[in-house]
This record gives C-alpha cells, sequence and structure tokens, in this order.
C-alpha cells in the first residue's frame, strides 16, 4: 500500500474519543498518508449511538463527524460477542463498562455470566468474536462500509497488560496468547480493526489510485 498515491485529501477526522482505537488507527491509516484528527479536537461533540447494530452506529458517528467539520471522516463501531452470551455485550461492549470505563468489571460480567449461565466457566460455550464495522463518510453525502471480524476465545483470568477494554480475555483461534499478551503489530495483523482498515485501504487505492477522482459517486455499502 505504501507505494500507491495518497488520496485527494489531506485530512481524515476520526470519530471516536476512545485513545486505545485512536492509537490503532494512527498505525493502521499511517499508509494513507493523511493527517488524522480526533473530532473531539475540532470542537465536534459526541452523537448518542442510538443504533442497534454496529453499522448503524458506525454510520451515525461518521455522517455525523462529516456534516460538523466538513471533511472525510470515519468512524469505527465495534465490540465482543460471546457465543455462549448470545452475543453479548456486542454493540453495548462500552456500556458494560460503566461510565468509570472499568473494563475490570466489565470483563468479570463476561466470567460471571458464562459461569452462572453453564454451571461452570469450564463448561462454558467461550467462543467469542471481535467484530468492528468502519463507515467512512464524505462530507459530500456518500457513505462506504466496512467490516472486519476474527474468532476467538474467552479465557479466565485476564492476561496481559497490551492493548484496551477486553483484550486480556480475547484469545485469537490458533493462537497461545489473548490480545493483551502480543505486540500492537501482532494485533493489528490479526484483529478485526486491521481487517477492516484494510479492507478500507484497498477501496481507497482502489478510488484513487485508478483514477484519482474524489469518492463521492462511490455507492453506499451494507
Ligand atoms: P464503541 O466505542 O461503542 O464502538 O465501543 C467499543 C467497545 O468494544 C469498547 O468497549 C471497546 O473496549 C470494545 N472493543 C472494541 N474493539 C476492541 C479491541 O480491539 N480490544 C478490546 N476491546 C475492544
Amino acid at each position: 500500500m505504501t507505494s500507491s498515491p495518497p488520496p485527494p485529501f489531506e485530512t481524515l477526522v476520526l470519530a471516536t474519543r476512545n485513545a486505545g482505537k485512536l492509537a490503532e488507527f494512527d498505525r493502521l491509516l499511517r499508509p494513507l498518508g493523511v493527517r488524522l484528527l480526533a473530532a473531539a479536537e475540532l470542537g465536534v461533540g459526541e452523537v448518542a449511538e442510538a443504533g442497534d447494530s454496529f453499522a448503524d452506529n458506525a454510520r451515525i458517528k461518521a455522517g455525523w463527524a462529516a456534516k460538523a467539520t466538513g471533511l472525510p471522516a470515519l468512524a469505527d463501531d465495534s465490540g465482543l460477542e460471546v457465543v455462549g452470551l448470545g452475543g453479548l455485550p456486542g454493540i453495548h461492549s462500552a456500556r458494560w463498562a460503566g461510565p468509570e470505563r472499568d473494563y475490570g468489571r466489565a470483563m468479570a460480567r463476561i466470567h460471571k455470566e458464562l459461569t452462572h449461565r453453564y454451571g461452570s466457566f469450564a463448561r462454558a460455550e467461550r467462543r467469542a468474536a471481535f467484530r468492528c464495522v468502519l463507515a467512512l463518510a464524505w462530507p459530500e453525502g456518500g457513505m462506504e462500509l466496512f467490516e472486519g471480524v476474527v474468532e476467538g476465545e474467552i479465557v479466565w483470568p485476564p492476561r496481559g497488560s497490551g492493548g484496551f477494554g477486553y483484550d486480556p480475555i480475547f484469545r485469537p483461534l490458533g493462537e497461545a496468547r489473548t490480545f493483551a499478551e502480543m505486540s500492537r503489530e501482532e494485533k493489528d495483523r490479526l484483529s478485526h480493526r486491521g481487517r477492516a482498515a484494510r479492507a478500507l485501504l484497498r477501496r481507497l487505492e482502489e478510488l484513487f489510485g485508478a483514477t484519482g477522482s474524489p469518492g463521492r459517486d462511490a455507492d453506499p455499502q451494507g
């Protein structure tokens, strides 16, 4: 990707306040060669995540930031889906950590609810996936969606000190370590956000690498 020409915009607004996500985007979108600005730095307030899917929430956040700033805006809506909990916490992943963003509490709740439902954690259905939907909104009104998923398993107790959020209890399939035990680069290679970001980079290369024209005519996806 580094060899492709930069897209014809210089600044991309990131519609997130999550420091962990901002740090990951900073690395993942480096090949674009554009300036990344957090929406909060431009004085854009938060919008209610009123949707009932990752895609809806990503669309709401990206559309809001693009409209407020007049710049292309990217939003991520993501979360952890635990099979034994019927897909929860899912779009409620941030809410399970409460207003104090206490992920120790959120991870303990997953452990407790699995143990309660199956009688013991050892017997619980621990399969899980991290899902990320990225919405890229153009100030003119167009929107594109990109999705990334990584399958894995919930482990207990939490392991590792890297990453953020639920990383210490998520072990990707085929790996011995949790996301929180991996280097940043290893997580990027495997993660839902890394996969979605690479799909976004491919699409921008397709749009701008080949034609050099802006993306306003692109069909919204999803
Ligand atoms: P959002 O900001 O509403 O999309 O909330 C996403 C939630 O899912 C937050 O609670 C995050 O901590 C969690 N989450 C999303 N991606 C990751 C990840 O890569 N690692 C750990 N937790 C994540």
